[in-house]
């Protein structure tokens, strides 16, 4: 069966226009709640292997705690065999590097139609190891995955370096050239896309890749690595790993041959790479951390709107986003009604099967995050935080949590302070401007920021002044291929997507040629 986009927007009412606009079809099915598991094994060289030591680990359904299917489990020796076809894919005169850049886009073009034939399995393959609705995984995650690729395969050929009008004789100009081999580690709160950021840019610019995915979510990567080898990437251009942080992705940061490491996921893991990169080789690093994200409402907002906003940034995602907004900011006068408006629609929220089209949040990731997030829920209550809906857990099994509202939350808690990284809003009082930058700014982070007011000076007053990566004014959570994203302070180093993306895989040489003058 399927269902029209009017339907998603009348049972989903907390997808925001500007993530519906992303919608690349006008129809989406009716999802299989049990999609075949084809590939877990290591993609190593356009091959399926096992992992060297013969190791498994279960991946697990979010949504029951039952176990999906095993997969290959790299470690070192695994990343070295990666690594070593990534080198070779790499070698001077290698088909990668013989291959016309334009041709680089093309093979890019081709994933992402090949993704976007098979949108509806990966979405529901999503769905079932991550525990996000299909809803989302089909109409947000999916057709962004897609435009990302799309966007870096049209930069192949049009990434340009300059010629320079150096002093005396001479001829000066820049090449950009690829890094090498790159490390990619990932996390699992969006597999798809994350796969995407970190491939397009690297595949674009003529790296090779060794990826290292997230364990609780290792499926969908999988499929998509089998679509690389179905487009034509040649042998060991892209590598991908499923495996553990501490063993795969650790061997990746420290490894000598790696030219490069980029990793998104926790601030505490993001000190770990840069270390190892420092101890090593001094591979380059960019990193995409965690956030505290302030999301400022001034009393002009338009109420109705601005609580809707709020919620849909806090709670999308079941919360499990870098740039939630998690501290939520409100102007003294219109506190109250707010608090009152944003707990009525935490309340309304509907939690439960991530397959059926009306659910708006499911489980949490794992057990591990399910146990964290509800022991800084517990921290709030005991730091005097004022709970006023959720709390809990929301079914009898399965990963769930209670849509969770905190009111009269202070600075210093430590649900003010740290990432929660769940379903779980806080939400805090300010008088003046000043006051709200000083203490939005008032974090180690400084990855997203937002400000809702109908005062175009105020929001450029307040946009400049906060320490972020990306600012969002009446909106939030808008993202496009074609714009940069990163973090300031300990959100990270570097920026993915957009033309700047680009700079984060590329190597600058500089080539000077003396011109003589006379030609006698
Ligand atoms: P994490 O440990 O930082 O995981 C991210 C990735 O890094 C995973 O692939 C992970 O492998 C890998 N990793 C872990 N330890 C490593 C090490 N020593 N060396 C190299 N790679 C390593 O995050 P998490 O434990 O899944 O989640 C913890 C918290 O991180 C969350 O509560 C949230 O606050 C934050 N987080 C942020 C983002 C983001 O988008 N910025 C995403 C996810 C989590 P494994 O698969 O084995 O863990
Ligand atoms: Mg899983």
């Amino acid at each position: 069966m399927i269902r029209t986009v009017l339907h998603l927007r009348r049972g989903l009412p907390s997808l925001s226009p500007p993530l519906l606009r992303h919608h690349s079809a006008a129809a989406i099915p009716e999802p299989c709640t049990q999609p075949e598991v084809h590939f877990n094994k290591l993609f190593i060289n356009n091959e399926w292997q096992d992992a060297v030591s013969g190791k498994t680990f279960p991946t697990i359904n979010p949504s029951t705690g039952e176990v999906i299917c095993q997969v290959a489990e790299a470690d070192q020796a695994d990343v070295n065999k990666a690594v070593k076809a990534a080198r070779e894919a790499f070698r001077l005169g290698s088909p990668w590097r013989r291959m016309d850049a334009s041709h680089r886009g093309l093979l890019l073009n081709r994933l992402a139609d090949a993704i976007e034939r098979d949108s509806a399995y990966l979405a529901e393959l999503e769905t079932l190891d991550n525990g996000k609705p299909f809803a989302v995984s089909y109409s947000v995650d999916l057709p962004n995955v897609v435009k990302c690729l799309r966007y870096y395969g049209g930069w192949a050929d049009k990434w340009e370096g300059k010629t320079i009008p150096i002093d005396g004789d001479f001829f000066c100009y820049t090449r950009h050239e690829p890094i090498g081999v790159c490390g990619q580690i990932i996390p699992w709160n969006f597999p798809l896309l994350m796969q995407a950021w970190k491939l397009g840019p690297a595949l674009a610019t003529g790296n090779t890749v060794v990826m290292k995915v997230a364990e609780q979510t290792p499926l969908t990567a999988l499929y998509v690595a089998n679509l690389i080898k179905e487009v034509g990437f040649p042998e060991g251009v892209v590598n991908i790993l499923p495996g553990m942080g501490p063993s795969a992705g650790a061997a990746i940061a420290g490894h000598m041959d790696v030219d490069k490491v980029a990793f998104t996921g926790s601030t505490e893991v993001g000190h770990l790479i840069q270390q190892a990169a420092g101890s090593t080789n001094l591979k380059k690093v960019t990193l995409e951390l965690g956030g505290k994200s302030p999301n400022i409402i001034l009393s002009d907002a338009d109420l109705d709107y601005a609580v809707e906003q709020a919620h849909f940034a806090l709670f999308f995602n079941q919360g499990q986003c870098c740039c939630a907004g998690s501290r939520t900011f409100v102007q003294e006068d219109i506190y109250n009604e707010f608090l009152e408006r944003s707990v009525e629609r935490a309340k309304r929220r509907t939690v439960g099967n991530p397959f059926l089209l009306s659910t708006e949040q499911g489980p949490q990731v794992d057990e591990e995050q399910f146990n964290k997030i509800l022991g800084y829920i517990s921290s709030g209550k005991r730091e005097g935080a004022k709970l006023l809906c959720g709390g809990g857990a929301a079914a009898e099994r399965g990963y769930f949590i209670q849509p969770t509202v905190f009111g009269d939350v202070q600075d210093n808690m430590t649900i003010a302070r740290e990432e929660i990284f769940g379903p779980v809003m806080q939400v805090l009082k300010f008088k003046t401007l000043e006051e709200v930058m000083t203490r939005a700014n008032d974090t180690k982070y400084g990855l997203a920021a937002a400000v809702f007011t109908k005062d175009i000076d105020k929001a450029h007053y307040v946009s400049g002044g906060l320490r972020a990566g990306t600012v969002w004014i009446n909106c939030y959570d808008v993202f496009g291929a074609q714009a940069p994203f990163g973090g300031y302070k300990a959100s990270g180093n570097g920026r993915e997507l957009g033309e700047y993306g680009l700079q984060n895989y590329t190597e600058v040489k500089t080539v000077t040629i003396k011109v003589p003058q006379k030609n006698s």
